[in-house]
């Protein structure tokens, strides 16, 4: 097997053993039924060396940074589009979310954004939540990660008043404008699994057309599980199928997308520490 470097740049372990985690991922990992460091392992065995566990809410993020601290990974700290509603008119877990960001491990904001395809939050209180996480990621110099669904339209605005923010829209499926948009801001593109069972043509042409300076990889895990692997649980170990498919459709080495994907991470993530 080919020595190569990847970095999983979005992954939600931290519920596993446990209960408080995001909801979703609970009864998928008890499924899988490996423990944190396990998973870890499986990843390092496949290249997959760093790993960054994405907070999606407060119980969430705590567990992120106590995942990252335990197992020297890293982790960011977020408020999901979805959450936005159980947050924004309250005060002290607004306190208590920004007392997170200065803990050891967290490298970024996120995942934050807007979702209007779902809708489980208001469309106000998703927007306010999002600009107070972009005005933490500017007063503390973090990079955001980002989730946008059916919402670009109203993103943009949002983005474009704040000055030099830095990220990555993670799990970009959209059109060619609105990855116009993001390259035009800088910002990096996540792709994960999706890549490799989209059977839409126009998509794949998107996939091939992004600047390799600004692709990131992931896997959303336990969610979107590359091919051959459809049915069973995501791992982050599976950012390496990714990162062979992606290879294959770009017309790129597997050592070079590696490379360079993992240079990306470390330029926007600053994992050192
Ligand atoms: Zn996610």
């Amino acid at each position: 097997m080919t020595m190569i470097d990847l970095v999983d740049t979005h992954c939600h372990i931290q519920s596993i053993g446990h209960n408080d985690g995001e909801e979703t991922t609970i009864d998928l990992w008890s499924k899988l039924g490996l423990t944190q460091e396990e998973v870890i392992k499986r990843a390092h065995h496949q290249g997959v060396n760093k790993l960054i566990v994405v907070g999606c809410n407060l119980s969430d993020s705590y567990l992120a940074i106590q995942t990252a601290q335990n197992n020297d990974i890293w982790c960011s700290v977020g408020i999901h589009p979805h959450e936005a509603k159980k947050y924004v008119n309250d005060s002290n877990k607004k306190q208590e979310f920004t007392s997170l960001v200065h803990q050891e491990k967290v490298v970024a904001i996120g995942e934050c954004g807007l979702d209007f395809y779902y809708n489980y939050s208001d469309h106000r209180s998703q927007r306010e939540i999002l600009e107070f996480q972009l005005d933490l990621a500017i007063k503390n110099n973090l990079p955001v990660i980002f989730h946008v669904r059916q919402a670009f339209d109203d993103f943009w605005p949002i983005i474009n008043n704040f000055k030099n923010i830095r990220g990555v829209i993670h799990s970009f499926t959209d059109n060619l404008g609105n990855l116009e948009e993001a390259l035009k801001r800088e910002l990096y593109i996540g792709l994960n699994g999706i890549s490799t069972f989209t059977k839409d043509h126009h998509q794949k042409e998107i996939f091939k057309s992004i600047p390799i300076n600004k692709l990131l990889l992931e896997t959303d895990s336990p969610f979107l599980t590359p091919v051959p692997f459809r049915g069973s649980i995501n791992e982050p170990k599976n950012v390496r199928l990714v990162a062979e498919y992606l290879a294959s459709l770009r017309g790129e080495s597997l050592e070079t997308l590696a490379d360079q994907t993992t240079s990306n991470a470390n330029k926007l993530f600053n994992m050192i520490f």
